[in-house]
């Protein structure tokens, strides 16, 4: 039974496995040629929206001036494909129960959405089944009440006043304050179980980060592409330095390792921020880093400055490790101090 037909990109005329959905080449119907292809048609228009923090979606039918706009629970995992497809869907179900009121028979989606319409063909493949079989579900109700439903692929932005009125009432859903629940997608699931897992890393690396060194220098967890090294000696140095476990008197003194906790050369206690901030020893190569570091445009530089766990981008905390590397090498205090 052919339910939805999907016009949307690349091929002609082609049906798809469930014998359901075909499409055409878009290259075929520029823009002006919407209005006459569908004249018979009830052109329904949809389109999502994806904020900082929120996702939302909208359907206009601008012959009955009807329109919807919903924002989405869980806004920050919700991808603008679900969105664009629950849209789609949301305007099956508004045909399907209006269908006995409205005297077109034919009716047209208008999405700027490939992917969407891609999903909905590759049914099989699709991350967003639940989406899809609904969408395919309504269709058939559709189609079944002597009716006939179309997926037109339109391009963004060249002035449809249609997609236009879509693109800007989604826009607006962002600032509803009712949140509708969106099927997630595979991927969505996947998101969401990780930034589970993130958080509650984070909230068990909070409960003990006062009370160790590392705490200090990187407040949250999560990847620091600077913080490794080509160089396997710098990598190791430079990885005892963030987590506090150095060959530093200080350190050492506490595991009974040595025999004093103080510098040889300052008499104060030789920790971590005194062998890069202060040991008069390494006078010259600190010059050096604090001059290579200012020279980034960085003014305040502290132990976490150096280790590379300020609020700074990619670019600066590159600078900032190749500077380490150079004053780790130049001191030579941890150099090679270490065997793995
Ligand atoms: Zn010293």
């Amino acid at each position: 039974m052919e339910t939805i037909t999907i016009h949307n990109t690349q091929r002609t005329g082609r049906t798809s496995q469930q014998g359901a959905m075909h499409r055409k080449n878009k290259n075929s119907h520029p823009s002006n040629n919407w209005t006459k292809r569908y004249r018979e048609h009830l052109h329904i228009y949809t389109d999502g929206s994806k904020g900082d923090s929120s996702t939302s979606a909208a359907m206009c039918v601008p012959e009955t001036q009807y329109h919807n706009k919903w924002k989405f629970e869980k806004g920050d995992i919700i991808s603008i494909m679900a969105a664009e497809l629950y849209a789609i869907v949301k305007s099956l179900e508004w045909v399907a129960l209006n269908i006995e009121l409205l005297t077109k028979k034919n009716f047209v989606i208008l999405t700027d959405s490939l992917s969407s319409l891609q999903s909905l063909e590759s049914f099989t493949n699709s991350n967003y089944k639940r989406q899809v079989n609904r969408a395919t579900r309504i269709a058939e109700i559709i189609t079944e009440n002597d009716a006939t439903i179309t997926l037109q692929w339109v391009p963004s932005h060249v002035g449809l006043a249609g997609n236009e009125l879509a693109d800007q009432l989604a826009k607006e859903g962002h600032l509803l304050t009712i949140e509708t629940p969106c099927p997630l997608g595979t991927e969505e699931v996947k998101r969401l179980v990780k930034n589970e897992k993130i958080k509650a890393w984070q909230r068990q690396y909070d409960a003990v980060k006062e009370e160790t060194h590392i705490g200090s220098v990187k407040p949250t967890i999560g990847h620091w592409p600077w913080a490794t090294f080509k160089n396997r000696t710098t990598e190791t140095a430079a990885a005892r330095l963030r987590i506090g476990h150095t060959i530093l008197n200080e350190s050492m003194h506490r595991f009974n390792q040595a025999d004093s906790p103080l510098c040889n050369r300052c008499s104060t206690p030789e920790s971590i921020e005194h062998y890069l901030m202060t040991c008069r020893r390494f006078e010259q190569e600190r010059r050096k880093l604090f001059l290579s570091i200012r020279n980034a445009g960085i003014q305040n530089i502290s132990v976490k400055t150096v280790l590379g766990g300020d609020s700074l981008s990619q670019q600066e905390q590159n600078h900032i490790a190749a500077a380490l590397e150079t004053y780790l090498k130049a001191s030579g205090r941890l150099y090679g101090m270490y065997n793995n």
